[in-house]
């Protein structure tokens, strides 16, 4: 028995793990395009870019740890084409590899620049990446941030802790965040970005970048222009499936897969992670999850799934995501779009502080927490359980005030 596990990050990684921990007692093969040992994304925007942490520390599987899980890994050789009859995934160098099962952990690259990319522009996906981001930093700013998602802030609020003066952060969204965070909690973190010290804009976006005696020229909409030695371009990610296109495996926005994350009509073809777009019941639609608690527990249903073929799990996760800018922690976990009721809770640390948000018939659909772990444990507690809000507020913070609804 053999399993073929395509993409030698989180996903993957942890896939072969789980199986191991599954007692999955034939060959497991990791396949991995990147040369470097597996190694973990979230501190490449954080730690690693601001130079605290390096290669080692976000290592996720070393030679020796993978040698004694009996996780053959096959890394810098990418995977060209899977083969469904011949239950064979086919790579770059030529090799065949055959299976009985094949994880798809292909992850996620990222949007490549619409605007050219002249020395000095990166986009921030790899370890590579990471490092050709950071290498440019040391020169200084200024630095201009081109969309002001998850990673975009990221690496503005690094990019201020490490002391570069001039940092700006381009929007056509009038606040950071905007696909994942509530209004009023992003328009915190727009405060916050300008308490310390970017630029922000805001509404506007960019409409070219030119290049000028080695240095970048990004230009706005609004007719406006901001000088940068670097640019960082952050406007999102595409699922890897182009190796897959000629399988006969349905494609759309990531491997569609069923609510046991496997793909259609082909059950022992497995989706774990960004490349997944999968049936989630509790949802009732397909969802593509660009985070990397997902990736860990989708790993974990599809090892279950392969061990136990006869017995599969759905794979139904409350969302859950963090992200680390200066000192603030952002967590959330469940829904907060609209259409759910927002409840302020303050927490005892003044730069704390929670938002519940609630159904309407009172049960807690999700929550965000600003730098107050505890109530995020308690609220995903609560997700779980499918409990009512007044329950999940006292949980939350028995002993400060009862908060009120806060402005949409
Ligand atoms: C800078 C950054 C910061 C982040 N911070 C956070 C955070 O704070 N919190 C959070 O929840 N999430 C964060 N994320 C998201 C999280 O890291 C991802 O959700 C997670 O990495 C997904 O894991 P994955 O294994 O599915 O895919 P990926 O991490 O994309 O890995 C896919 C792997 O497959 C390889 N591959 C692709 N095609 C092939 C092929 N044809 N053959 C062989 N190998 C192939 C790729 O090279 C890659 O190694 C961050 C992501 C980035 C980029």
């Amino acid at each position: 028995m053999r399993t073929v596990i395509v993409g030698s990050s989180v996903g993957g990684v942890r896939t072969a793990q789980a199986l191991r921990g599954a007692g999955y007692d034939g060959d497991v093969v990791l396949v991995g395009q990147e040369r470097v040992l597996p190694y973990d994304k979230p501190p490449l925007s954080k730690s690693l870019l601001a130079g605290t942490n390096d290669r080692a520390g976000i290592t996720l599987l070393s030679e020796s740890a993978a040698a004694e899980a009996g996780i053959r890994l096959e890394l810098g050789c990418a995977a060209t084409r899977l083969d469904l009859d011949g239950s064979r995934v086919e790579l770059a160098d030529g090799r065949r590899l055959e299976f009985d099962d094949v994880v798809i952990a292909t992850g996620a690259r990222a949007r490549p620049s619409p605007w050219g990319r002249p020395p000095g522009l990166h986009v921030l996906r790899t370890l590579d990446d990471a490092e050709a981001l950071r290498a440019d930093l040391r020169r200084g700013g200024p630095l201009v941030v081109i969309g002001a998602g998850f990673i975009g802030a990221e690496v503005a609020a690094t990019a201020r802790e490490i002391g570069i003066e001039d940092v700006s952060i381009v929007d056509p969204q009038p606040v950071p965040m905007s696909r994942a965070l509530d209004p009023a909690v992003a328009a915190r973190f727009a405060a916050l970005h300008r308490e310390r010290g970017v630029a922000t804009r805001f509404g506007v976006g960019v409409r070219a970048i030119d290049e000028s005696g080695g240095s970048l020229v990004v230009r706005l909409t609004d007719g406006s222009a901001l000088a940068a030695t670097t640019v960082v371009v952050g406007i999102g990610a595409i699922p890897d499936v182009e190796w897959l296109r000629s399988s006969g495996l349905r494609i759309d926005d990531g491997l569609v897969c069923d609510q046991y994350s496997r793909a259609l009509d082909a059950p022992h073809v497995h989706g774990v992670g960004d490349v997944a777009r999968w049936f989630h019941p509790g949802h009732g639609r397909l969802v593509r999850v660009e985070h990397w608690t997902n990736a860990v527990e989708q790993a974990a249903c599809v090892a279950h799934n392969i061990t136990q073929s006869n017995n599969p799990r759905v794979h139904a996760p409350v969302e859950y995501v963090w992200s680390d800018q200066y000192d603030w922690k952002f967590q959330l976990a469940g829904r907060t779009g609209n259409g759910l009721a927002a409840h302020f809770v303050a927490g005892a640390d003044p730069r704390s502080f929670a938002v519940l948000y609630a159904d309407s018939d009172g049960r807690l659909a999700g929550a965000a927490t600003i730098n107050w772990p505890r109530a995020l444990v308690a609220c995903r507690r609560a997700l779980h359980r499918d409990a009512h809000l007044d329950d999940v507020r006292s949980a939350v913070a028995p002993t400060t005030h009862p908060g009120a609804p806060i402005a949409r």
